[in-house]
């Protein structure tokens, strides 16, 4: 893993992503490697040749780079962390996280945090102090060997699910998004069966067809699940038939949930 210290010029951006105004990315690149990781076109954009998952640059000035004695930010949204995890590992070093969220309390944001960590326990002192705040999990499988394969330097789903029930016991609003979904392999219902009673509210969603993504799935399949190559090439109907059916499993079960796609 190849570490750089950078200094970033803003911490707070605009946001692109429905119902966040504005998104803090405290580190570059996401060690967690997960091998469909939308974000790997950040590459791009910052001078990274190395492959997605090999490098983080740590944003050492973000803290700093919060603004004080501004109602700026009172009743927008600001997500926790939408192209690195804001809890990777690396983070238990730099605490750049834990300083942005320290100096972000007196601005009251809305706060949604996301993450594949249970790192963000040890956060939960600083959380406690915003008076809107929502803290999420990605859970894609509660499968250890898939999420070993899919997400290999991520948390345990297990962790997740543990650190999930911890929030919700704290008495915080908690969310879990379910994706992307991996066609014929995440089993989105045991998820929902092993979360619904710690989770408010659930995002699910699919594989993003970004090129980049479908080659790192493809090559990734084409190695551990050769005969399911054909079954991805041939989608079709699938991802409508299946939207359709976890709508009307969450309407049954009565379950809060957002499905982005279908
Ligand atoms: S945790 Fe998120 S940002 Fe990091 S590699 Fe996985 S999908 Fe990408």
């Amino acid at each position: 893993m190849e570490i750089k210290e950078i200094k970033a010029s803003s911490i707070i951006s605009k946001s692109g992503i429905p119902g966040a105004d504005f998104v803090i990315n405290p580190y570059v690149g996401c060690s967690h490697a997960c091998i469909y990781c939308y974000a790997r076109f950040m590459k791009r954009f910052t001078g990274h040749a190395e492959p997605w998952g090999t490098f983080v640059d740590a944003k050492i000035n973000a803290p700093e780079l919060i603004p004080k004695n501004t109602d700026k930010f009172k009743g927008k949204s600001i997500y926790i962390s939408s192209v690195t995890d804001a809890y990777m590992p690396i983070e238990e070093k730099y605490r750049l996280t834990r300083r942005i969220l320290e100096n972000l309390i007196p601005l009251q944001p809305n706060l949604s945090i996301q993450t594949k960590s249970d790192l963000v326990l040890r956060d939960m002192d600083l959380l406690k102090q915003f008076k809107n705040v929502e803290v999420g999990f990605t859970i894609t499988t509660l499968d250890e060997s898939l999420r070993n394969e899919i997400e290999p330097f991520a948390s345990p789903s297990i962790n997740r699910l543990n650190a999930l029930k911890q929030f919700k016991a704290a008495g915080f609003r908690t969310f879990v998004f379910i994706g992307p979904i991996m066609p014929y392999l995440t089993k989105w219902k045991d998820i929902l069966e092993n979360t619904s009673r710690y989770t408010d509210h659930y995002l699910i969603d699919q594989l993003n067809p970004y090129a980049a993504v479908w080659g790192s799935v493809m090559a990734w399949l084409r190695q551990k699940y050769p005969n399911m190559v054909e079954d991805y090439l041939n989608l079709n109907n699938y991802w409508s038939n299946l939207g359709q059916e976890i709508v009307s499993y969450c309407k049954k079960e009565r379950l809060n949930a957002w499905v982005l796609f279908g």
